[in-house]
């Protein structure tokens, strides 16, 4: 799970997995109409974040599970209810407690993928391209893809990049919250401990170049504010933002600001907007900013219990101490999340907007109403109830991404043919 010391230091994207019993959801709860419910079932709805292979991995959860109590965000079940139709799965190597092995626990991460397909071949198949994606939805199959979360994972060597393309990677962030030998990230910028490197390095930018070629998608979630302005210089693709949201109405460094925006539209690429109540809600932000001191020794002393008594750390056992002060903040309103997608396509435009939802990944904390994938017609519902015409809705759900995607493969396409020319 993705709490650990160093995701809660940095703010990061994501805490973790399984999600406590929802509270407050009835508060401001939104029900979905039969006109809104048809339309979204009548579109491919793309996700592009989910910490959920952790979960496969370490807590051996399968995504047949129907168990009432489950708490995660992503089960067959619930993807089937919300009509998700693709999931890019998150391969996330915690830099901290994988040092010297960030390729072995990569490679575990994405076996954990492949393994779930393979026991659920009824509900799921790996997908690696558009029309992967558009194949299995015509049979009425979650198409599971696979984005790397933090450039550590190819440990600076290039051949990683290639073998993790050919087992089916097909976006990587560049950076996660820890900056790499290569990209600095938001999550330490500010540290002077850390060693950066004013954005890209030049093997940073070779990595940006070698993706394009490979028709991997560059994701700019995470990365340092000069580190995106580095990628959008040096790519010759259209980037994603997995799971990022706007800076302007939640002043996280890890959202973008509206010159990113408009910078994302101007390359093509599309903004999949964060659910997480942290990147979404300036309040819960501040909220979660005052209490991180106690909840950070709260999660030491747990550790340094356990250290003490020679055991191994229980990740589980972590993500609950963290639940249950991400608890103690009121959820935001599903209109904050709205806001959100509403403000991108203001700024950026409505083709460079869809859904990243960091699902399986904050520790529970999403906006009311929005407590797994199950959840997704509720934001078909509000776009309507703001305005937005159907073909919008289908864009946003994931019409620019799926277009993104094939934007990259025709680079793709075009660079090899010319390196095959010379
Ligand atoms: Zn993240």
């Amino acid at each position: 799970m993705k709490i650990k010391a160093l995701c809660v230091v940095a703010l990061a994207c994501s805490l973790a997995i399984a999600q406590t019993p929802d509270k407050s959801a009835t508060n401001s709860d939104i029900v979905v109409s039969a006109k809104a419910l048809q339309i979204h079932n009548s579109f491919l709805v793309v996700d592009t974040h989910a910490d959920t292979p952790q979960r496969f991995l370490d807590d051996g959860f399968d995504i047949g599970s129907t168990d009432p109590n489950d708490n995660g965000h992503i089960s067959l079940n619930k993807a089937k209810r919300g009509n998700l139709g693709a999931e890019f799965f998150s391969i996330w190597v915690d830099p901290e407690t994988n040092q010297g092995h960030f390729a072995k626990h990569t490679f575990d991460l994405i076996d954990s993928v492949y393994e779930q397909a393979a026991r659920r071949p009824d509900g799921m198949m790996m997908a690696f391209s558009p029309n992967d994606i558009d194949r299995a939805h015509k049979e009425h199959k979650l198409a599971a893809l696979m984005g790397i979360e933090g450039g550590h994972s190819i440990e600076n060597d290039v051949h990683l990049l290639h073998d993790y393309y050919r087992l089916g990677v097909r976006y990587m962030t560049l950076s996660w919250s820890n900056t790499n030998e290569w990209a600095d990230s938001s999550g330490d910028i500010d540290d002077p401990k850390v060693q950066h490197h004013d954005g890209l390095t030049d093997f940073g930018k070779q990595v940006v170049l070698e993706m394009n070629r490979l028709g991997m998608m560059v994701d700019i979630s995470h990365v340092s504010d000069k580190t995106f302005w580095d990628a959008i210089a040096t790519t010759k693709a259209p980037v994603i933002a997995s799971h990022s949201s706007a800076r302007a109405l939640c002043n996280a460094p890890r959202n973008m600001t509206d010159d990113m925006l408009r910078a994302v539209a101007k390359n093509d690429g599309v903004v999949q907007v964060n659910f997480y109540s942290g990147f979404v809600d300036d309040d819960f932000r501040k909220a979660m900013m005052a209490q991180k001191k106690d909840q950070d020794a709260a999660v030491q002393k747990y550790v340094d219990d356990l250290k003490a008594q020679g055991k191994p750390v229980d990740y589980v056992q972590i993500d609950r101490i963290e639940r249950e002060w991400l608890a103690k903040i009121p959820r935001p309103p599903l209109k904050a999340l709205i806001d959100h997608i509403d403000h991108i396509a203001k700024v950026a435009g409505v083709d460079h907007v869809g859904l990243g939802s960091d699902f399986d990944g904050v520790s529970g904390a999403t906006p009311a109403g929005i407590d797994s994938a199950a959840d997704l017609p509720k934001i078909t519902q509000a776009l309507l109830d703001r305005g937005y015409s159907t073909e919008d809705i289908r864009k946003i759900l994931g019409g620019n991404l799926m277009r993104v995607f094939r934007e990259v493969e025709g680079v793709m396409n075009q660079m090899q043919v010319a390196a095959a020319a010379k």
